[in-house]
Formats: C-alpha cells, sequence, structure tokens
C-alpha cells in the first residue's frame, strides 16, 4: 500500500508526484559532504531535510533506496591532509567518522549505499573514457580533460540558464578557483572531468589513459549514482548551491554518456542563514553541532529546529530559535506520552497506510511538496483538544507516524515516563474519584479532585475513562 507523496521539482518547476519508475522501489541519491572538517549546521540543515524525505518515504510505503557520497578528494581535502601531516585516506576517515557520528546525535539513518569518490576511480575513468569516445570531451594543453559543453545542447536545463550567458563565469566548479585551467579550456564554461597532476597535489594521483591526475569533482556523483542506483533513477537532490554548476554538469556527463535521462526528479534544499548570510564556512559565521551542544542547547531540540522550517524557504539561524524549538519539542512529547506513543517511534517505522484519526491532516500536507512547518503546526492544532480525551488506537498510530517521519523522539531527558506515570497511590485515588462521579456523588468527587491537585497531578476526564498528567511545577 502507498500513500500519495508529491514534490516540487526544480526540473520542470511543477509540483509532482513520486512513483518508483521501476515499480518497486524508489531511488534517490543526495550530494554528501566533503569531508576536511566536522560540517557545520547549515549542511546539516539539508541532511536533516533529505532524512525526513526519506523517512517520509519509507512510512508513505515507497521503499526507498537512498544513496548519498563521501566527497573524499579535492583541493581542500587534500590541502588539509598535507597541513596535518596525514595520508588522505586517514585524514579523511577521521572526518567521515566524525560526519557519521554527527548524524547518529541528530538521528538521521543511515543511507542505503555510501559511495566513497576514491573507492569508483575506475569507474570515474571508465564514464570520462566513454565521454572521450563520444566526442563530450577532450584533452586540453595542459593534460586535464575537459567537458565539451558546447556539445550537450540541453545545457543549463536544470538551472534555467542560457549556456551563452556563461562566458563571464569564472570558476569551472565549486573547488578553489583555477585560473591555470582558464588558458588550457575551449570555452570558459567547459569544466575538467580529470584534472592533470600538479605538485601540490603530491601522493594524491592515479593513472589513467591521459596520464596520472585526479577525478573533478562533477564526475564522481554521476559514476557512483548511476553505479549504485542506475542510470535512469527517480530522484537527485542536494543543497540549492549544488543546482549550477555541479548538478548541471552530473546531468552533461550522464545523460552524454548514456543517452538516457538521469535524474526524473530534482529536489534542492535552500540555505540556512545567520543573520541573514549564508552560513558557510569560508564566511566563517558558522556553528558545528559540537559548538552548539557545548552551548547546553539538545540535539533534538536543534533537530526540531532544523525541520521546523519549509525546505523551500530560508531558514534564519538564531540561539533563541533552538531555545524556542525546545518548548515546541516539550509540548509534542507530552502529547506523545499522552497517548503512549513507543518510545522508539521515531527509530521504528509504522505500517504503511494513511491515519484516520485526528493526525490525517498533518501527515496529508507533510506529503504535500514535505511542508513539515505545517506538519507541526497541524500537530499542534489537533493534538491539544486531545490531551483530555482518553487515548484512541489510531491516533497514537498517527502521532508514531508523524513522529518517525519528523525522526523527533518522543521521549526526550526533560519527559521521562517517570515523570508522567502516575504512582499507585494517585491512580488509586482517581478511581475512586471515577466511581464516585459515575455514582452522581459529585461532592465526593470534587473532594477527590482536591486531594490530587494537592497531591500535584491533574485529573482529565474522557466519556470512557480519564488520563492523569502532572501539574508545572
Ligand atoms: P559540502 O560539504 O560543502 O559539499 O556541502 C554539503 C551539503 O551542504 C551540500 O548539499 C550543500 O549544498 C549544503 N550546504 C552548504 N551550506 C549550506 C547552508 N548554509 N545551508 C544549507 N545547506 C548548505
Ligand atoms: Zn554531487
Amino acid at each position: 500500500m502507498m500513500d500519495k507523496v508529491e514534490l516540487h521539482d526544480t526540473l520542470t518547476r511543477e509540483k509532482r508526484e513520486l512513483t518508483p519508475s521501476d515499480g518497486k522501489q524508489f531511488r534517490f541519491y543526495v550530494c554528501g559532504p566533503t569531508v576536511y572538517g566536522p560540517a557545520h549546521i547549515g549542511n546539516f540543515r539539508t541532511f536533516v531535510l533529505f532524512d525526513v524525505f526519506y523517512r517520509v518515504l519509507v512510512a508513505a510505503g515507497l521503499q526507498p533506496r537512498f544513496a548519498r557520497n563521501i566527497t573524499d578528494v579535492d583541493d581542500k581535502t587534500i590541502k588539509a591532509s598535507q597541513e596535518q601531516g596525514l595520508t588522505l585516506r586517514a585524514f579523511t576517515d577521521r572526518y567521515t567518522e566524525k560526519f557519521h557520528a554527527d548524524c547518529d546525535t541528530l538521528g538521521l539513518l543511515r543511507p542505503d549505499a555510501e559511495p566513497r569518490a576514491t573507492d569508483h576511480i575506475q569507474e570515474q575513468i571508465d564514464l570520462i573514457a566513454v565521454l572521450m569516445e563520444k566526442g563530450h570531451a577532450y584533452q586540453g594543453a595542459d593534460g586535464s580533460v575537459y567537458y565539451r559543453v558546447a556539445s550537450f545542447p540541453e545545457y543549463g536545463k536544470l538551472s534555467h540558464f542560457d549556456p551563452a550567458a556563461l562566458q563571464t563565469q569564472a570558476t569551472n566548479s565549486a573547488e578553489a578557483l583555477n585560473l591555470a585551467d582558464e588558458y588550457d579550456r575551449d570555452a570558459v564554461a567547459d569544466f575538467a572531468l580529470w584534472k592533470a597532476h600538479k605538485p601540490a597535489d603530491g601522493e594524491n594521483a592515479w593513472d589513467s589513459p591521459w596520464g596520472r591526475g585526479r577525478p573533478g569533482w562533477h564526475i564522481e556523483c554521476s559514476a557512483m549514482s548511476m553505479k549504485v542506483l542506475g542510470q535512469t533513477f527517480d530522484l537527485h537532490g542536494g543543497g540549492e548551491d549544488l543546482c549550477f554548476p555541479h548538478h548541471e554538469n552530473e546531468i552533461a556527463q550522464s545523460e552524454g554518456a548514456t543517452g538516457k535521462p538521469f535524474a526524473l526528479h530534482w529536489m534542492h534544499a535552500v540555505h540556512l542563514l545567520v543573520e541573514g548570510k549564508k552560513m558557510s564556512k569560508s564566511l566563517g559565521n558558522f556553528f558545528t553541532l559540537d559548538d552548539l551542544l557545548e552551548k547546553g542547547f539538545a540535539p533534538d531540540a536543534i533537530r526540531y529546529l532544523l525541520v521546523s522550517g519549509h525546505y523551500r524557504q530560508q531558514l534564519n539561524f538564531t540561539l533563541k530559535g533552538v531555545e524556542g524549538a525546545a518548548s515546541g519539542l516539550k509540548k509534542l512529547r507530552k502529547l506523545a506520552a499522552h497517548l503512549r506513543v513507543p518510545e522508539d517511534a521515531d527509530r521504528t517505522a509504522p505500517p504503511p497506510g494513511s491515519p484516520t484519526g485526528a493526525f490525517a491532516s498533518a501527515w496529508a500536507v507533510l506529503r504535500d511538496d514535505l511542508n513539515t512547518p505545517a506538519a507541526i503546526g497541524e500537530l499542534f492544532k489537533t493534538g491539544s483538544a486531545l490531551l483530555s480525551e482518553s487515548p484512541r488506537e489510531e491516533d497514537r498510530m498517527g502521532l508514531h507516524k508523524l513522529l518517525f517521519a519528523l525522526g523527533i523522539p518522543p521521549v526526550g531527558p526533560e519527559n521521562t515516563t517517570a515523570e508522567t506515570d502516575a504512582p499507585e497511590a494517585i491512580r488509586a485515588l482517581a478511581d475512586r474519584r471515577w466511581q464516585a462521579k459515575k455514582d452522581r456523588d459529585f461532592t465526593a468527587a470534587d473532594a477527590l479532585r482536591a486531594e490530587l491537585t494537592a497531591a500535584g497531578w491533574q485529573v482529565l476526564d474522557a466519556k470512557d475513562g480519564y488520563t492523569l498528567e502532572p501539574l508545572a511545577r
């Protein structure tokens, strides 16, 4: 059973329903981190939102197969490894492990495949060889191999760019500006597929039909996504800065080589801002996860904040925002405890199928272009009324589904079962009060309620029973 999921597509600029094109699994690829230091919270906005996307597909029964790469060779990783006197592998292993640890702290599910660029050098060489054969690539005078953008008339279709306007483009990739390359290319828009070895690369070079060197950045994602997911797959995503030129180049490489459509749908997450500016390492205005944990913020509150903005809108990050997120989280957890949602609801998917109860609307808006803020809004809107009713199975299931999809653990340090489960003596008092009420002995019932209040408990009556809530202290 499958629930309908619709999503805006960067390529067609329309909202489209997602369906597995092979009729079985929904296959998607997300550009992963460049492992030269800890990822910042802006990077994590993108990764957390794609984690929610993955979870929604699981909960909707689309059986996703999710691949996310590790970029472990580029100018930055090479330079930093040399500065630290480590081999590239030892250096990038360290930051891959750090990335995994941070992902675990923020409650991200592991992708089904996580290919590393340096483990797939041969696949990248093979792909470049096909591009050479088909006339899409040429070797420059400097020994590097370039993609001939003019050979691919559809270039620009994703970012809606006119290739003629690219004359002003200053860089050939998102990597450091390499002015020397400018003079060895036939056209400024042409980008490097294989970079001839330079002294600064040190030992980080591989043999190829075009001499020793290393792959350009864009080719790794084409080679690895097609290896892991097939030549045509369902969706490709990343942060908005990757749309051009990275994803445009991936399309040119992959479709140029195979003659088949590459990704059928494109998804881009808009950047996180700090005081109105993009959070980035180069601007120095970034927080890592550790920076925020050291300030005393809980990882769940950080995740909640990152999830509370829509992926196609900017999210302005402030420390006040994390505090606000902590109180939203607390309210959600109160509701989860009341409905007795299982404690592992964020890790274990409920069975597919639409919830029928109070949370049907929250689940519907989440499946409509991944509207996380609207889903959280719906949770609160319908949830608060439920607090004064006895829990229903369909609502427990519904909230379980939403908490799984958003990746929010129902139990946190501020809300343990010990606090919300009333002790035996309190429950005995409350039972006596319920009986008195049923016997229409309202004087006794009121007296018993007063006793419960004095002990710090509130009774919430429903049609066929009651629940107990600790009074705010
Ligand atoms: P990188 O490690 O630089 O390759 O970036 C990893 C991912 O983080 C990419 O998908 C980027 O688009 C994304 N990213 C970078 N900066 C931000 C930001 N400020 N907000 C959201 N995503 C970002
Ligand atoms: Zn990529």
